[in-house]
């Protein structure tokens, strides 16, 4: 069931912190390319982590709605896509710790990853995302320890995370040798960066991880030797719908400047409001906000029940996430007139906003994995 409006305090609460944190220093920390850690760190002390965790192993026994209500607040008060794109990269993070984690593992990373401490999820190299089969980091066995070299690439908060999720093959595994390792990037051999140039979210630093003979306990293996694919879908499956939640959280403020400025604008004597063009603009972008949110609400909840429906639920949203944030931004930028098209706010909302359709797996594989997800859920046609 889709509870979403009893969490409204929640976004209330995040929203306020984040105008008076985020908000203030994006401007700068965009300038410097940096992710905004102390804002994070303010973040983390107000229990943004804390939300979705059970008290056992540090957290406040709410769900991910909670959490959700205040990832709303964050992306609506602070105004940055980028820092949320950072925060959609750990809360993924957190999940499949809880997920997949032994107790013994939830008990040592969560509290690092609760209290202000940055996490990374690295499946891509140079070698390719969309294709994650074709990794080649390489971990190999020596009894109680694991031995990581690779080189992972464009990696959300590769340079300045404290943690990562790194996917490496385990060779004498055979086939099913894909593994998930929670790897702790102070250890030795581990080189992080430099921060890659991008169009946008310069707040969201992406980089290489380099891993030259990184030794990593077996025991920080994360769902099991070879069940590295299966945790990591199950963690890119809610990262995949926080874009779709994101997308509506950040572009509601946006489109109400919008609505204000066609009010103040005059064009042939009256305000633009009244043209029927500017309103249609307007209103396909409300559509498109509107059907991303609850599309991504829905996503939450089959991903929460289980369903059989929820991989397929968190492409849509996905999908839909970056196509609203384009149709959005873009709006905005039409709107505004030349004004847009200045350098600001509304030239970098779009930049920002393009990020997200590769960011997260492109269009192509949401619609790939839709439709792979339809075949395998249609019902066998009556012979
Ligand atoms: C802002 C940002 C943040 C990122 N953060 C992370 C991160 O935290 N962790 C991480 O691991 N990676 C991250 N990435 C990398 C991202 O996941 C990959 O860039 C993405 O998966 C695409 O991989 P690629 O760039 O290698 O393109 P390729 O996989 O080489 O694809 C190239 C093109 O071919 C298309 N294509 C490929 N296969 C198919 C197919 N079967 N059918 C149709 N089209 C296909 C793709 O859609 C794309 O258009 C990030 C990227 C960005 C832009």
């Amino acid at each position: 069931m889709i509870r979403h409006f009893s969490e409204l305090d929640i976004r209330d609460r995040f929203a306020a912190l984040a105008a008076d944190t985020v908000a203030k220093r994006a401007e700068a920390c965009t300038k410097e390319g940096r992710l905004d850690r102390e804002s994070w760190q303010e973040m983390s002390n107000a229990g943004v982590w804390r939300l979705a965790v059970p008290s056992k192993w540090g957290g406040d026994d709410g769900t991910w709605w909670d959490f959700v209500a205040a990832f709303e607040g964050i992306a609506t008060g602070g105004r940055d896509l980028g820092f949320c794109l950072s925060m959609v990269a750990q809360a993924g993070l957190i999940r499949s710790l809880i997920t997949y984690g032994t107790d013994e593992q939830r008990a040592y990373w969560l509290p690092r990853l609760l209290n202000g401490e940055v996490g990374a999820t690295a499946l891509t190299e140079t070698t390719g995302g969309s294709d994650v089969t074709r990794i080649r980091t390489a971990a190999t066995s020596h009894g109680d320890h694991y031995v990581l070299t690779g080189h992972k690439d464009h990696i959300t908060n590769g340079p300045v995370a404290d943690v990562a999720l790194i996917l490496g093959r385990v060779p004498e595994h055979g086939d099913r040798d894909i593994t998930l390792f929670m790897v702790d990037l102070h250890a030795e051999g581990i080189q992080q960066g430099p921060v890659e140039d991008m169009m946008g979210n310069q707040t969201s630093p992406t980089g290489p991880i380099l891993l030259d003979q990184v030794v990593v306990d077996a025991k920080n293996i994360i769902g099991g030797v070879g069940g590295g694919l299966e945790a990591v879908y199950n963690t890119i499956s809610l990262d995949r719908l926080l874009y779709g939640i994101l997308a509506a959280a950040y572009l509601d403020p946006l489109l109400d400047e919008v609505l204000a400025y066609t009010e103040q604008r005059h064009a042939f004597n009256v305000p633009i409001a009244e043209h029927q063009y500017v309103q249609g603009r307007v209103t396909d972008a409300k559509f498109a906000i509107e059907a991303t949110r609850w599309v991504s609400y829905g996503a939450l909840d089959s991903l929460l029940q289980g369903s059989a429906q929820a991989s397929m639920m968190c492409s849509v949203a996905k999908y839909h996430a970056a196509e609203t944030l384009k149709l959005g931004t873009e709006t905005a930028l039409r709107v505004f007139g030349h004004l847009g098209y200045m350098e600001g706010p509304y030239t970098k909302a779009l930049k920002d906003a393009l990020g997200t359709v590769i960011a997260g797996g492109t269009a192509e594989m949401q619609r790939k994995n839709v439709f792979n997800q339809m075949r395998r859920l249609a019902v066998p046609a009556a012979a």
